[in-house]
């Protein structure tokens, strides 16, 4: 196989992802702090960024499936599989290089039934989301089972609901009423409420690859990702001519445009189209036109310089490209497509 560089390409920030850790690692007090990585590590390489995250201290990784962590499994660390086993689970989670969230009556007995070893449980706290009940606790439902740690999950963290001291509560209620070691409640956002969301254990996802989930914890996290893509052409429009499908943009005077590889297949949603802002050094060249499936136009007026195949710096600031497109950081995060290169952060 030839090795063929492709036209675009992640700059992942290493140092960043760590600086995020060890700050909410910092801010969720005494409690450890851990990682989630599912949907491969939000879209930036799970692999990478767990091996990344484990050289700074986390212990604690979670994915949504058994598949993913079974990529994992080379690495040895401690993996949780939020959506628990179904049968076609059992046997990965049998082999014993992750441990199941059990989430349903159904899926306890399961494990029970197995003879399975140490598991982690979700209760509902009020998102009606995965878990038991509490009454299901207290009708003994949970005993004897070797529990490493109790978790429930906030519905509203990134905004100042009184949800958010309900489901502590309700949570905090349950302290020393199972035989879990460790209770954990907070995600990226639920950090940002305060040590007292914290417990034992926090599992940020979002905020550890730069996604800003609350704005006053906007200073305290950096970028991670930052896309970038090559040239492929440099042309000149005239006044009065169009840029793209639909001729959504129209030159008012003659106007410099690079034609760049990137696209909807790349996860450079329409949302962009007219609205995304692209760098070249310190120039600012916005995006003209609708955004193709595999191209974008832009308007280079403010980059006399900028050659074909140079590379280019796509705005990928993940609170304010969330706000000017109304896709949620996470949206951006793993939309991001296969066709870019990722580096081991
Ligand atoms: C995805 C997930 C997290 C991480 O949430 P973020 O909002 O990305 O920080 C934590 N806990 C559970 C149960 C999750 O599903």
């Amino acid at each position: 196989m030839i090795d063929i560089p492709a036209p675009c390409r992640l700059r992942l920030d290493g140092a960043a992802l760590v600086a995020n850790w060890q700050t909410l690692n910092r801010m969720s007090g005494r409690a450890a702090c851990g990682a989630a990585v599912k949907a491969d590590g939000y879209g930036l390489g799970a692999t990478g960024v767990a091996t990344r995250l484990a050289t700074a201290g986390c212990r604690d990784f979670f994915v949504a499936t058994w598949a993913e962590a079974q990529a994992l499994a080379p690495l040895g660390l401690s993996v949780s599989v939020l959506h628990g086993v179904r049968a076609e689970d059992m046997p990965a989670a049998l082999a014993g290089f992750a441990r199941p969230v059990l989430n349903t009556p159904a899926q306890i007995a399961r494990w029970r039934e197995a003879g399975g070893g140490m598991c982690d449980v979700m209760v509902d706290t009020g998102m009606n989301r995965l878990g038991i009940s509490a009454d299901d606790i207290a009708a003994g439902l949970i005993d004897g089972l070797a529990i490493d740690t109790l978790m429930s999950h906030l519905a509203c963290a990134d905004e100042d609901s009184p949800m958010n001291e309900m489901q502590r509560t309700r949570f905090a209620a349950l302290t020393g009423r199972t035989a879990a070691r460790r209770m954990s409640l907070a995600n990226s956002a639920g950090i940002g409420l305060g040590e007292g969301y914290a417990f034992d254990l926090t599992r940020p996802g979002l905020a550890l690859y730069g996604g800003v989930p609350r704005d006053d914890m906007a200073g305290a996290i950096r970028q991670v990702v930052f896309p970038e893509a090559q040239v492929l052409q440099r042309r000149m429009v005239r006044a009065g001519e169009s840029v793209g499908y639909n001729a959504t943009w129209v030159a008012t005077e003659d106007t410099e445009v690079a034609i760049v590889n990137l696209g909807y297949a790349d996860g450079y949603f329409r949302a962009f189209s007219n609205q995304g802002v692209v760098y070249f050094d310190d120039a600012i060249l916005p995006v003209i036109g609708r955004v193709s499936m595999d191209l974008i136009a832009l308007d280079v007026g403010a980059a006399p310089n900028l050659a074909e195949e140079e590379w280019l710096v796509i705005d990928y600031h993940l609170p304010s490209q969330s706000r000017l497109t109304g896709m949620s950081q996470y949206e951006l995060l793993t939309s991001l497509g296969t066709r870019f290169g990722r580096p081991v952060p």
